[in-house]
């Protein structure tokens, strides 16, 4: 059996920037730090802040001071308001990616248009978007939701970043058919479609593919969603400690990636544990993990 790794795996930009400022505020402040939600959406990871200090809460509720880190996902600005208002230090650690969507949820709030926002309701990066998009707009997570809401005939379309350009066209087709005026903005991120690209490539090349991450991180869902619909069989997992033999046999090849979310040390261990795995009965060819060349 031989292991390939897809080109792009692993933490993003906007996840690495938002662990810097975690890190360096951890390094610097004598006070308490908090987070709204884990910084990032993968609990080894959070276990690992939790050390340094960085507590994730779940509301705002029982703080009276301290700082709050805004993970990478962003946040809604009443709630940015109420932890001012709280006398909270706010570090914004927002991915530009996300304040990007956020911005033009806001322009096209102003400019009178319906925003829709295609993705996943309860998502945080999502309702960080809404809060950005006035009080008329929608959340939809794919063309068929469209129906469900009376919608103006001049709409705005704004993405959370970790949908697919597919989703998005799709949803983007469907409100044309009936309606006068439709601006859209692709705030799908690069590094998402990047990860996207280079999963959907390996598992072209390969017998089956493990998608490491959080199995609360949407982007990393989202490969897994996709992989699976290539129709080879394809695992989602959060550590090695789940991998399970039976998935190796009759496979000569093995695909690996890992979401925005999710740190190269844990991907590394994964492997590891396939091959460990082989030890054990499954022949591994590798001396090296290979990258396919894009
Ligand atoms: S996936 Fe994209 S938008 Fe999300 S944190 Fe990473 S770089 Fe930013």
């Amino acid at each position: 059996m031989e292991i390939y790794l897809a080109q792009n795996a692993g933490f993003c930009f906007g996840v690495e920037r938002a662990l810097g400022i975690a890190h360096d505020t951890a390094k610097n402040s004598s006070i308490p730090i908090y987070t709204l939600g884990p910084l990032i959406h993968n609990p080894q990871v959070v276990e690992e802040l939790r050390k340094e200090g960085i507590i994730p809460l779940e509301n705002l509720d029982n703080i009276k001071e301290g700082i709050l880190i805004i993970r990478s996902h962003g946040i809604p600005p009443s709630v940015i308001e109420s932890a001012r208002e709280k006398g909270l230090t706010i570090v914004d650690a927002t991915c530009p990616f996300v304040k990007q969507a956020q911005e033009k949820a806001e322009m096209l709030r102003k400019a009178d248009y319906q925003v829709v926002v295609l993705g996943e309701r309860e998502h945080p990066e999502v309702e960080g978007i809404l809060g950005f998009a006035g009080e008329n707009a929608v959340c939809v997570n794919d063309h068929n939701n469209i129906k469900n809401f009376s919608l103006s005939n001049k709409i705005g379309v704004v993405s959370q970043t970790t949908q697919s350009v597919r989703v998005l066209s799709r949803v983007v087709s469907e409100l044309v058919k009936n309606k006068r005026e439709v601006r859209v903005f692709n705030t799908i991120c690069t590094s998402t479609q990047l990860r996207q690209e280079a999963a959907l490539k390996l598992a072209r090349e390969v017998d089956c593919m493990i998608i490491v991450g959080g199995r609360n991180s949407a982007n990393t869902k989202r490969l897994a969603q996709l992989v699976k619909e290539r129709g080879i069989p394809a695992y989602h997992i959060e550590t090695e400690k789940e991998l399970e033999k039976g998935w190796f046999s009759d496979v000569d090849k093995v695909g690996l990636t890992g979401g925005a979310s999710t740190p190269n040390w844990m991907i590394q261990r994964v492997i590891e544990g396939i091959r460990k795995l082989s030890e054990t009965g499954l022949a591994y060819k590798g001396t090296d993990v290979k990258r396919l060349p894009i």
